[in-house]
């Protein structure tokens, strides 16, 4: 893509109201766009992010057997009172609104009864069983607090999944199998190595959820971590009894304050009892369906990614989700069209080779495109100027390091294959 052609520019600040690092990097540097409070705009650089990073979900979970299908945002209010869930005495952030001819519509928050309710058309025998749909789709709640940027939205976009099986031995083998998933997807967008496993309230059904919490200071929840097995215990589950239970030692664990990135949960016969959703199994006995929740939030790991990876010149994107791999960089005044058509030839080389190219072919001050190129953050920045034309070579920098080099053209796609 041309940057001529992209509207956005860089911005020296963010709007004042603005107080998550996150969000201030993403709106200087052109990703989102802050319509109010906990409510966010992907502009089209954080578009081709939140892509990205809903491709690397997609794959995991598909590779796990999950199915893709996508319920509607607006919900009805029987479906909701079968569980005690429409009271706002009981659920406190709902987005309602009112039908011109009459009754309730709620704005989705989450995705329990509406998967149970579709399901029960769909579930009869164990030859059903088991299935695993989910969902990408905008989640609106009336959160109190919304100062993390896009890690706390009023509306945000997520993944839920939800698992729908015969008993407990056979939801036990997805639940491990999930937790995996989570772990190969944290890994691949770069936050693996300060995401921790942790142990949070289950509630009713299972002694323990499990969350995957990102060290980060912009977190909201606090967790103790056993530093040698990376394991972790959220606070308001941390209690001695727990610690022995998990055959941790507290000597050894260390708080530190977190963000929720993901979850699993165990939801047993929750929401399938009160939807009635049963299947006979081999005998001709009727069962309840055991059912599991799995969920990520797609801002919120973006969020997360750009707190724990930019530094004091801005974005730091890992390669796995990154707008673009190359940013190419032309340093030409109006009167350089040699310089312009050399930067156009690499580009279209690049772009063979599938490799993805922003070509910054602006009339703009070189120090001017260096600084909006480091706070953008893509990983491989390329120069083309009047020097490196004449030398028949390229500057490189790459992003992570900073370190410089200059390079034969024809060695950039190797050097792209090698940046994580
Ligand atoms: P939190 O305790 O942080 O409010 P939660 O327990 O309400 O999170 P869930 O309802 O389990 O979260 O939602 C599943 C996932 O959706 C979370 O793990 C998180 O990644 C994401 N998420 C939850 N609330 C928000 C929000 N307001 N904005 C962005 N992402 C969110
Ligand atoms: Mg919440």
């Amino acid at each position: 893509m041309r940057q001529s052609q992209l509207f956005t520019k860089a911005r020296k600040e963010a709007p004042s109201d603005e107080v998550a690092k996150n969000a201030q990097l993403l709106i200087r540097a052109g990703f989102i766009y802050k319509e109010m409070a906990g409510v966010y705009s992907f502009l089209p650089l954080g578009l081709r992010v939140l892509n990205k990073v809903e491709d690397i979900i997609r794959r995991e979970m598909n590779e796990a057997g999950g199915i893709e299908m996508r319920t509607a945002v607006l919900q009805s209010k029987d479906v909701w009172e079968k569980t005690n869930r429409w009271d706002d005495e009981v659920v406190d952030n709902w987005f309602k609104t009112k039908l011109k001819n009459g009754g309730e519509v709620g704005l989705s928050f989450t995705n329990e009864e509406a998967y149970s309710n579709i399901l029960k058309q769909y579930i009869s025998s164990y030859k059903d069983l088991p299935i695993y749909p989910y969902d990408f789709k905008s989640i609106f709640r009336n959160e109190s607090r919304s100062k993390s940027g896009i890690m706390r939205g009023r509306e945000f976009y997520w993944k839920a999944l939800y698992s729908f099986s015969q008993d407990e031995a056979e939801h036990e083998v997805f639940y491990e199998k999930m937790k995996t998933a989570y772990r190969n997807i944290f890994d691949a967008v770069g936050i693996g190595h300060v995401t921790h496993l942790t142990f949070a309230s289950g509630g009713t059904f299972s002694k323990f959820s499990h969350e995957f919490q990102t060290v980060t200071d912009a977190g909201e929840d606090s967790i103790y971590i056993d530093e040698k097995s990376g394991i972790a215990i959220n606070k308001e589950v941390y209690n001695d009894e727990v610690i022995a239970d998990l055959g941790l030692n507290k000597e050894s664990l260390v708080e530190k304050t977190a963000v929720e990135v993901g979850n699993v949960f165990s939801l047993g016969t929750k929401f399938s009892a009160p939807f009635d959703l049963k299947y006979k199994d081999k005998n001709g006995e009727e069962k309840l369906v055991v059912m599991g929740s799995y969920g990520i939030g797609l801002g919120r790991l973006i969020g997360t990614v750009v707190e724990v990876l930019s530094d004091d010149k801005g974005i730091v994107w890992p390669k796995s989700i990154a707008p673009f791999a190359v940013h190419l960089v032309e340093l030409a005044g109006a009167d350089d069209a040699d310089i312009h058509a050399e930067a156009e030839k690499l580009y279209g080389e690049l772009t063979r080779k599938g490799i993805e190219v922003l070509w910054d072919d602006r009339d703009l001050r070189a120090g001017e495109k260096f600084a909006e190129s480091d706070l953008m953050g893509i990983p491989l920045r390329a120069v083309i100027s009047k020097k490196m034309i004449e030398e028949g070579k390229v500057e490189i920098k790459i992003r992570a390091t900073g370190e410089v080099r200059i390079v034969d053209r024809a060695d950039i796609p190797s050097i792209v294959d090698k940046i994580n």
